[in-house]
């Protein structure tokens, strides 16, 4: 078992991170681009969301359109880019892709637009930070395939019309609410995406594990998922560290003992909680009665960033039924307690008042 009060040492404390980290920049990542799914038959999972996205997409070929644009929304890893490069493989288009906060000044947006090919894919991700004047370029982007240009300074200043080749735009975020209504409003598909079953990573496992060249049994690929959770990014992710341990360790091949000793190693326990999930809990059940305690609070407790604690940690806590939000702020739930094997005093507490 994974024990939370040991001190971590900080080569295993780096080892936790990127297995959480929705970023795209540790070294990891060159292996997971590898491991993208590149066609509808790769893609394990999300069922309805694929076949809907298949028929948009036979459809629009037979008319030589372009998909209409889509929205897909749902925690990070769980295969929100991958479904956008594969619209643009299916469609047979080009593929460009940027992020919200990186596009600044409403001139960068134009440049990518005006820039694409007839009926190409432009992604943008977490299209929720996209600054709001950013935005405005893109409704009649969207709606009519133009834009408005302004050309000069001041008085003298002239607005543009500029018309662009359609194209489909696919946008990804983690918080749909996020998300103005005129933007949303001009989306043709929305589609959410939901954390997987442990039987489908059991099945990006086995691919990924065959793509990377490595053994691995049906029972351990399957306890690989059990404890990624519902996250292919992440079941990729600590396949590769399960790997790493079991050249070390063992004769390179995967089974369920190595995976426990890997994952173990990594304080993952058996529900894919790590040691950051367990020390949430148990402050909310500890130190504030299981709550109701402000987002804000546990943030600083955790000492992490509020957006962190309800980006990354949060949802598969409240998927789990191990914290519930309320109008007065996050409650642990008994479950949470009986997984983490410590006492709930929520009842006894409130019998005080
Ligand atoms: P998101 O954009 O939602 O953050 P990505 O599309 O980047 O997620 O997916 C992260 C990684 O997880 C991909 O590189 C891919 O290897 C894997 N992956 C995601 N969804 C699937 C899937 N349905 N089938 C197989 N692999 C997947």
């Amino acid at each position: 078992m994974p024990n939370d009060d040991k001190n971590i040492d900080d080569s295993v404390q780096s080892w936790i991170n990127p297995v959480l980290s929705s970023e795209s920049e540790d070294q990891d990542d060159v292996i997971i681009q590898n491991l993208r799914p590149t066609a509808f038959n790769d893609y394990i999972g999300q069922e309805k969301v694929k076949e809907n996205l298949r028929i948009a997409c036979q459809a629009a070929k037979k008319r030589g359109e372009s998909v209409d644009h889509l929205l897909f929304y749902g925690p990070a890893g769980l295969g929100k880019t991958s479904l956008a490069r594969i619209i643009s493989k299916e469609m047979g288009v080009g593929f460009k892709g940027t992020s919200g906060p990186i596009i600044e000044r409403p001139g960068d947006l134009a440049a990518m637009l005006t820039s694409l090919d007839v009926n190409d894919v432009l992604f943008i991700d977490e299209i929720h930070r996209l600054p709001r004047i950013i935005e405005e370029v893109l409704y009649s982007a969207m709606e009519d395939f133009e834009i408005d240009i302004l050309i000069g300074q001041g008085p003298a200043a002239k607005s543009v019309k500029v018309p662009l080749k359609p194209f489909t735009l696919v946008g990804a975020t983690t918080r749909s609410g996020m998300l103005t209504s005129p933007l949303r409003d001009r989306f043709g598909i929305t589609a959410r995406l939901d954390y997987y079953k442990n039987e489908d990573l059991q099945k990006i496992i086995i691919r990924s594990a065959d793509l990377l060249g490595v053994s691995i049994s049906e029972d351990a690929a399957l306890e690989i998922g059990a404890r990624s959770r519902g996250t292919p990014r992440i079941a990729n992710k600590l396949l590769k560290r399960v790997r790493d341990y079991a050249e070390e360790k063992a004769n390179g091949t995967i089974d369920l003992k190595v995976v426990d000793g890997a994952l173990n190693l990594l304080d993952i326990d058996s529900l894919g909680l790590t040691s950051m999930d367990r020390k949430m809990l148990k402050i909310i059940i500890e130190q504030f009665n299981a709550g109701p305690v402000g987002i804000e609070t546990i943030a600083a407790a955790l000492g992490e960033e509020k957006e962190t604690v309800e980006d990354v940690y949060e949802p598969y806590l409240i998927q789990k039924g191990f914290i519930a939000r309320t109008r007065r702020g996050r409650e642990a739930t008994k479950e949470a307690a009986n997984h983490l094997n410590i006492e709930f005093n929520k009842s006894e507490n409130l019998k005080l008042f």
